[in-house]
């Protein structure tokens, strides 16, 4: 970890707009949608790259296929892992010798490397940093955004949490980092069965767009129960998912990318 620790402090990168994506718990995919907006806004034509900030369960290197490259030190500062359609990715999974080593880190360490990861790494020239902040509204996500200027952030729910705390949660966090909510994506909303060819709302009818209206704050999509997810963000191709449901694809990046204009 020292060479990480180690480097000048240089401004290098020219980043148009950072997109942070956060969640109120773990495991309900942020990293997923984290995936999926980066591949949406690269669909759309933009230089995108990805910062992997959820720093002590790192999945971003593997939802991208690239969790076998290699990043290393240049005279401008460390480089980045690349996926297939150009999306540059830095993620600490890349920096340990065993990917599958634990990260057992205390808050400020893990903000100051979060924070190196921004102004350390060559990013180059982006239209969009898409950041996996770390499960939660803590201190480690709040430190995180505390060190970064985000401009924007999405929130992922899936419906069996409790919305409106969630919401109200990233409303305070939003507001105290004066940072606008790009929207929400509510993630495992249906179950979609092969057979039937139907929707399957397994917990209920949704409760999120009376909670997000309220708030006036966008549902950006739902993202389905979905195995094809699954399998391509087992093998690293989650890339190719937005075209392969081409229901949540367009939706998506319609709404995306009018949402983030915005901003
Ligand atoms: P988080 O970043 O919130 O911890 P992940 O994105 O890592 O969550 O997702 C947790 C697990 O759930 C992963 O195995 C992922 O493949 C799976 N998952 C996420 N979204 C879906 C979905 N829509 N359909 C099926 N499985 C999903």
């Amino acid at each position: 970890m020292d060479q990480v620790v180690n480097f000048d402090f240089r401004k290098k990168n020219k980043i148009k707009k950072i997109i942070a994506v956060m969640s109120g718990k773990g495991g309900v995919g942020k990293s997923t949608v984290t995936g999926l907006v980066a591949t949406t806004l690269k669909n759309a034509g933009h230089s995108v790259g990805v910062l992997d900030a959820d720093i002590t369960g790192p999945s971003i290197p593997k939802l991208f296929g690239v969790n076998k490259q290699k990043v290393f030190q240049t005279e401008d500062g460390l480089s980045t892992a690349e996926s297939v359609t150009g999306i540059k990715i830095m993620s600490l999974n890349l920096l340990l010798d065993n990917e599958d080593d634990p990260v057992i880190w205390r808050g400020p360490i893990l903000g100051s490397t979060v924070q190196q990861f921004h102004d350390d790494v060559v990013w180059g020239d982006l239209d969009y940093l898409v950041i996996d902040l770390p499960p939660g509204t803590s201190d480690v996500t709040l430190t995180v955004m505390q060190q970064i200027k985000v401009d924007g952030l999405v929130v992922v729910s899936t419906p069996q949490d409790l919305v409106q705390l969630i919401v109200n949660k990233s409303i305070v966090m939003a507001n105290k980092l004066e940072t606008p909510i790009v929207g929400l994506v509510e993630n495992m909303s249906y179950f979609m069965c092969d057979k039937c060819d139907e929707k399957h709302y397994l917990f209920g009818e949704s409760k999120v767009k009376q909670v997000l209206d309220k708030h006036d704050i966008p549902l950006l999509a739902e993202l389905p129960i979905d195995k094809t997810l699954v399998s391509l963000a087992d093998e690293g191709r989650i890339e190719l998912y937005p075209k392969t449901n081409l229901e949540f694809g367009a939706s998506f990046e319609r709404m995306l990318l009018s949402e983030i204009d915005k901003l």
